[in-house]
């Protein structure tokens, strides 16, 4: 018999990737996934611990699936497994049972192939399992295929962990140590991928461009080589990857970007801040000068390359010329989009035992001055595009009837009246008008550009 699967995922793309593959663990036991977790048979909480209030929120979503799980319970209706996944869980498993012994099952980012032992032993006993080691074999030999596809976009985790220890994060600590899938695992699951429709793979890691794995030819490739062998996959039109460490930025992948058709002109690559010293504080072992000549690097091989980032301000000593430098890196690379965040403390991380604290109103408005620039980039970027055609990937049916959603080579959300039928296609669309966060365009009808096969007429109407 069904039973219903309620999962809630916060944080990064790491994390959405995790609940499709929990989803998948569970479907042998008969889970099937729902929108509500009223009623659900089991409800996954999975969490990020990257910056504060994230166990707080945990505790206050605990707190009403309490009251659920007690309605299904009087109402005869059977058990609701509740349970706590992730980095949070990770971080804070022991006060997590000790706090809400309600919960079932609490489990790290690493044991989630394990869920059906879980299961079946938080089904036999009263009071929670708590699964928060980093076992010896990898989650990823023992995951099954993934179910149906993930769509026209699809999320496909080749490294996971960190062993670089940036003073500030917690990612170390919560994921644990670098690892690398095989190539021959990972293209064995893009080709699957592509064959359930899939046009768009995003190669997920927390340190994706330090991947190194063995191919199927028994030598060790780099990310670059990867993305040359996915490319060859017939029917993937795009490559992406995510997240990136500048010192990881390899010449053969640099070089990828100007030879590769369907690795797309985008690229995330954090920097967290412009001044030396703050950069030495964090333990990012790259000054503000190396990362500028990375991206004159990468611009000479792919010039329209559009770049985005992590920006972390109020780092503890962080003073007014640190923070001016971030804001002169900034106006010298010229962003498309970016990432920034007031800096958090983590329990656990070197930066957090700082005397030097930069006080909460400094922090404020440091952020806005920040964004204030990076969205007046990110604005001008967006407006350069009215009047051009791009191709757009649609993936999903916009909010009004007849439109579509789709994004651009440069990761920009853009939508346009369109036949369903263009769902999944490389379409070429004229922009009309540009937004904050998208642009708005008409279809260009009589033509789609595949990144493969080049232009080809559109037989759909539009
Ligand atoms: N591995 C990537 C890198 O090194 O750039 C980033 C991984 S982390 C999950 C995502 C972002 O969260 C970081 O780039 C950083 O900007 C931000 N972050 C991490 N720890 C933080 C903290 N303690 N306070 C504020 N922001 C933080
Ligand atoms: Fe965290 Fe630094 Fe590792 Fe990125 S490189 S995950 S910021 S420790």
């Amino acid at each position: 018999m069904s039973k219903k699967l309620f999962i809630k995922t916060w944080g990064c793309q790491m994390n959405v990737y995790d609940s499709a593959r929990m989803a998948d663990v569970l479907a042998p036991l008969g889970y099937r996934p729902v929108d509500e977790p009223d009623g659900a048979d089991m409800v996954i909480l999975n969490t990020c611990h990257i910056r504060e209030k994230a166990s707080e929120k945990v505790f206050s979503e605990l707190g009403r699936l309490r009251q659920l799980k007690d309605v299904k319970a009087a109402a005869g209706d059977g058990r609701m497994i509740v349970a706590v996944a992730g980095c949070v869980a990770q971080a804070e498993g022991e006060e997590i049972v000790a706090r809400a012994p309600y919960v079932d099952m609490v489990f790290g980012p690493q044991t989630y192939h394990t869920l059906p032992e879980m299961v079946a032993k938080a089904s036999r006993k009263v009071g929670s399992v708590l699964n928060t080691d980093f076992p010896v074999e990898s989650k990823f030999d023992f995951l099954p295929d993934e179910s149906a596809g993930q769509g026209v976009s699809a999320f496909l985790a080749v490294q996971e962990g960190c062993d670089k220890f940036c003073t500030f994060c917690v990612v170390p600590y919560t994921r644990g140590a670098e690892f690398s899938r095989s190539g021959t695992q990972i293209l064995a699951e893009a080709k699957r991928l592509v064959a359930g429709g899939t046009r768009e793979i995003n190669l997920l890691g927390q340190n994706v461009n330090a991947w190194h794995g063995e191919g199927p030819d028994g030598t060790t490739w780099g990310l670059g080589r990867l993305v040359r062998e996915l490319a060859d996959i017939d029917g993937l039109e795009r490559i992406r990857y995510t997240t990136s460490h500048p010192r990881d930025m390899e010449d053969d992948l640099i070089r990828a970007h100007a030879e590769v058709p369907q690795l797309m002109p985008y690229l995330h690559l954090p920097v967290q801040a412009g001044s030396d010293r703050v950069l030495a504080a964090m333990n990012r072992k790259h000054t503000a000068d190396d990362y500028r000549r990375i991206v004159d690097r990468l611009r000479a091989a792919k010039p329209d390359l559009a770049l985005s980032g992590d920006f972390i301000v109020g780092f503890p000593g962080e003073s007014d010329a640190d923070f001016a430098e971030t804001l002169r890196l900034v106006t010298d690379v010229g962003y498309a989009q970016a990432y920034s965040f007031k800096y958090s403390p983590r329990p656990g991380t070197p930066a957090a035992l700082e005397h030097a604290q930069v006080p909460e109103d400094v922090k404020d408005a440091r952020l806005a001055a920040l964004q204030q620039l990076l969205n007046a980039q990110q604005q001008a970027f967006n407006q350069s595009f009215v009047g051009r055609t791009v191709p757009v990937l649609f993936d999903r049916a916009g909010k009004r009837a007849g439109q579509l959603l789709g994004k651009s080579p440069y990761l920009q959300s853009v939508h346009a009246e369109a036949n369903e039928r263009l769902l999944g296609r490389i379409v070429e669309v004229r922009i009309a008008a540009a937004h904050p966060n998208s642009l708005a365009g008409r279809v260009a009808t009589g033509e789609y550009r595949s990144s493969v096969t080049g232009t080809q007429p559109v037989e759909a109407s539009v």
